[in-house]
């Protein structure tokens, strides 16, 4: 016998459509490229949204066209998010920060038709834009395209295309696999390859993301996503919002601390999202400005491990919680979320601050298991560590244009990671399968090393890579960044291992640089970093 409920495609649209009808006058705070602030509301962007996506069959684009975006968190890449997707074409958001070569590769692999873009972005689109094959339609998120025509012809302004639509009509009603939103991710060898999210797994993973154990937003929040929308559309962060109909605070192109603390004193923003480089950056600019942060509740950090020293600083000085969670483009991006269980209950504060530190178990909706090199199960049992497979409802299937059978393994997708679980499902990321370090037959996680130095106020930011070595294969090596005003010498930094770890595990060597190189996303470049000091122990 069949279920006999009502049924309805789990889309994209739905979620806009109940923002702008039920909190419709709830506040979208947007800055623009020139630094000015709008202040307009979820009704606003509803319509506008569903009046793009008018605009856009009205350009006679076939179902699933590639519209790519180029752009800042900002209000008119939300109302793309949703017009996009809700019309039946593919939001493309794109990496500025690649290089322009891969950006030639991504937006030409993709076969993107329109491309949209801030103005930050004009002279970078101008550039490539005789190598890009199939754009036909440039389109500037301003409301004119000011004095652009010359750098970019045929460029058209976004309120110019809007006014070519029309919100009246309801959302156009389609099957939900299909595809909403296309993603690359900046892999670090070969060339970037998409991850083609569908309206279903959008849907189910905001609500996975909605969940009281998750990330939690509600109607009460203020969030700022400080992870861009280019980033595995921020997290998955504005489809979530729209679900609750939680006020966002979108930070457009100013990403430094500063900026960041003044947003958040200024709109009073509960929740913010970000990778851990960005939230040092915070700590400081909060600290300089004298702010109390006092409407942060908690920050949601992921992309790397986060340094334990960085949850006790926001705690400790300003009473924020830090919810760490892992993840990664191919999931949509959430695998797991810390948040305690009724069992945690009654732990002693410094033993749930440690149950704090790792990356989390999975939401409803992800299934996680570790195995061995042979692909054989390894016991959930928080100490041994294999490679991390995962499968679920916004897992993705096949990389864009590739087949099944290259991207998994008897139905799960293998991360790269490698972790260790325990029978509740927690999870510790040990390292990346190719970054960790093979010392003598042992494993020595980088990503351990790397916490306790950025514990210590004499660095600003480190790096752990196992470097050659003629006896024991690979030991690590430490690259560290100094902290303004401090000169620690190698062995004032080595003495910090003394006691927290095993004493084969410590580094060999510490040596000090001015930055650590990253990649698009914020990662450190580990490659380059071993390349640069190959020789550093022979
Ligand atoms: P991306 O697809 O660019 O978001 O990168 C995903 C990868 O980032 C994962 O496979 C992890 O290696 C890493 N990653 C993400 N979140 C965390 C975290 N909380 N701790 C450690 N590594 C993380």
């Amino acid at each position: 016998m069949l279920g006999q409920m009502m049924t309805a495609p789990l889309l994209i649209s739905s979620q806009i459509a109940h923002a702008a009808r039920y909190h419709s006058a709830t506040e979208i705070i947007s800055v623009s490229t020139d630094g000015s602030v709008e202040i307009t509301d979820w009704a606003t962007v509803g319509r506008n949204a569903r009046q793009l996506a008018a605009a856009l069959t009205a350009l006679r684009l076939d179902p699933q066209t590639r519209c790519a975006t180029i752009a800042w968190n900002n209000r008119r890449h939300l109302e793309i998010y949703f017009g996009a997707s809700g019309g039946g074409l593919v939001c493309h958001t794109i990496n500025p920060r690649l290089f322009p070569d891969q950006l030639v590769y991504i937006i030409n692999h993709a076969e993107d038709e329109v491309l949209f873009l801030d103005t930050s972005f004009v002279p970078l689109v101008a550039s490539i834009r005789d190598r890009l094959k199939t754009v036909r339609h440039l389109v500037l998120l301003e409301p004119d395209i000011g004095d652009h025509a010359g750098t970019l012809p045929g460029l058209i302004a976004y309120d110019d295309l809007l006014s070519g639509g029309s919100a009246d009509d309801p959302w156009p009603v389609f099957d939900e696999q299909t595809a909403s939103s296309l993603c690359y991710t900046s892999g670090t060898t070969g060339n970037p390859k998409g991850v083609l999210f569908s309206h279903r797994s959008t849907v189910l993973h905001s609500l996975a993301c909605n969940l009281a154990d998750s990330l939690n937003l509600s109607a009460m929040d203020t969030v700022l996503p400080v992870v861009p929308m280019f980033h595995v559309n921020a997290w998955g962060s504005p489809y979530a919002a729209a679900m609750v109909g939680a006020r966002m605070v979108l930070p457009g192109p100013g990403l430094d601390g500063a900026s960041l603390v003044a947003l958040i004193d200024r709109y009073g923003v509960s929740v913010a999202l970000g990778v851990p480089t960005i939230w040092l950056g915070l700590l400081g600019a909060a600290e300089a400005a004298g702010s109390t942060l006092s409407s942060l509740k908690r920050t949601i950090v992921g992309g790397s491990a986060c340094p334990p020293s960085m949850m006790t600083a926001f705690r400790d000085r300003y009473g924020v919680e830090t919810i760490h969670a892992w993840g990664m483009t191919e999931m949509s991006p959430i695998g797991s979320v810390n948040q305690p269980t009724a069992s945690h209950r009654d732990l002693a504060p410094d033993a749930l601050a440690q149950l704090r530190e790792n990356q989390g178990r999975p939401p409803w909706g992800v299934e996680l298991k570790i195995v061995d090199a042979a692909g054989a199960p390894l016991p959930h049992d928080g100490r041994t560590e294999g490679r991390l497979l995962v499968r679920g409802h916004f897992v993705l299937d096949a990389y864009f244009r590739m087949s099944q059978e290259n991207t998994l393994q008897e139905g799960w997708f293998d991360t790269g990671d490698i972790a260790t679980l325990d029978a509740d499902g927690y999870l510790n990321i040990r390292d990346r399968a190719k970054d960790i370090i093979k010392s003598g037959g042992e494993w020595i996680s980088s990503v351990e090393l790397e916490n306790i130095a950025i514990a210590h106020p004499a660095l600003s930011d480190a790096a752990v890579i196992g470097a050659p070595h003629p006896k024991w294969d690979e030991r690590p090596v430490l690259v560290a960044v100094r902290a303004p005003d401090h000169d620690p010498s190698e062995q004032e930094i080595l003495d910090i291992y003394d006691g927290k770890i095993a004493k084969w595990q410590i580094p060999d060597r510490v040596t000090f640089v001015d930055t650590l190189p990253r990649n698009a996303t914020g990662k450190v470049l580990k490659r380059d970093l071993r390349d640069t000091f190959a020789d550093i122990l022979q």
